[in-house]
């Protein structure tokens, strides 16, 4: 009975009722990415009892999330939590019908058909590079995932859903050739909670259309919505597939995934967070860190990961292998500067260096 009044309230709704729940009560969601929008999607699929969700996202929780990502609190900035332990803590305490699950690693070339690979129906893109739409959009390609495509910068929103075979993909929208650094990032251009509020309720919206069939009423063509919270703006537009497209197109070459370089030391939004990978053995790895570790504080475990502290500094090492490193700069210092970002870049390289060897920072290539 309890559960009947839990939903009640949407069961009710014209057009949704017991119909789309059954389909939502079996619905599988990956969700990549819970930041700004990502933390509320994961919300809105909680409390409205999606079936299954699974999150990824290797980032840790920082003081400039703080105004955003509706999941964390300054506990878990001050203590560099990972952003998936906190956001599934928070998600259990809804104790809806959703099972949960996590894992705290990026999307990258190296996992991407692994976790693409698994029983999913459904993939929610609330990431913030092109480099990681590239890849669920190439791998949901190939699988036939319906996938939903969201971003929020400064004030803007956007919202795309994407499901393969006979309607344009991601690469049939993103302009050719796109350099990386052509996209801003929160750190730059700042974000709007407003936004990012409402590229998730957009996306959210697609999933009850998939759920409904409503999405397939425009058969070929996919909606691309766009907004502006500041200036009141909303832009709904039809999308066409490209037939010259890289990677849905009749011409496309589907796999080049071999021999992708994976990304070296880059600098994470949100402060002074740093990802490398490292070349040498997970044991290794986490002896090394442990040595370098403050005296008498021993590496604590995480969700698939080790965290080692300094009182400056928290040094998370995944299990696969990746390094985060979170330090204590003042979020934004360098603003405008470059020449500071270099440096602290050269700074975290070295230290990271210090720590793990110099030669176990060189970039390993995807097998
Ligand atoms: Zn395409």
């Amino acid at each position: 009975m309890a559960a009947t009044s839990r939903y009640d309230r949407q069961l009710r709704v014209a057009g949704w009722g017991s119909q789309g729940e059954g389909r939502l009560e079996a619905l599988r969601v990956l969700l990549v990415g819970i930041g700004g929008v990502g933390t509320r999607i994961a919300e809105l699929l909680v409390r409205s009892g999606a079936g299954s969700l699974a999150l990824l996202d290797g980032d840790a929780v920082s003081p400039t999330d703080l105004h955003r990502q509706s999941l964390y609190y300054p506990d878990d900035a001050r203590s560099g939590a990972a952003k998936v332990e906190a956001a599934l803590r928070e998600l259990r305490r809804i104790e809806g019908r959703t099972r949960l699950a996590g894992s705290a690693r990026p999307l990258t070339a190296r996992n991407a058909a692994e976790e693409l690979g698994r029983e999913i129906d459904l993939v929610i893109d609330a990431t913030d590079t092109l480099a990681a739409r590239a890849l669920i959009n190439r791998e949901a390609f190939l699988r036939g995932i319906p996938w939903i495509h969201t971003a929020a910068i400064a004030s803007e929103y956007r919202c795309l859903a994407i499901v393969p075979a006979g309607s344009p993909c991601f690469a049939c929208y993103v302009p050719k050739a796109l350099p990386a650094d052509a996209v801003p990032t929160c750190e730059v251009a700042g974000i709007l909670p407003a936004a990012a509020a409402a590229a998730a309720a957009l996306a959210m919206a697609e999933v009850h259309r998939y759920l409904t069939g409503a999405a397939a009423a425009e058969p070929g063509r996919r909606v691309l919505y766009r907004g502006d919270v500041l200036r009141a703006s909303f832009v709904r537009s039809l999308l066409e597939p490209d037939p010259e497209c890289p990677v849905c197109g009749p011409r496309a070459l589907l796999d080049q995934r071999e021999g992708q370089v994976v990304d070296g030391l880059q600098r994470l939004c949100g402060g002074d967070r740093w990802e490398a990978w490292l070349g040498i053995s997970a044991d290794l790895a986490r002896r090394a860190l442990a040595h370098h570790a403050a005296a008498g504080a021993p590496l604590e475990r995480g969700m698939g990961f080790w965290r080692g502290r300094t009182p400056s500094e928290s040094i998370l090492l995944f299990d696969d292998n990746r390094v985060l490193y979170v330090g204590g700069e003042i979020a934004g210092a360098d603003a405008g500067g470059r020449t500071h970002g270099d440096a602290r870049r050269e700074a975290v390289r070295g230290r990271l260096a210090a720590i793990f060897g110099g030669e176990a920072l060189s970039s390993a290539r995807v097998q």
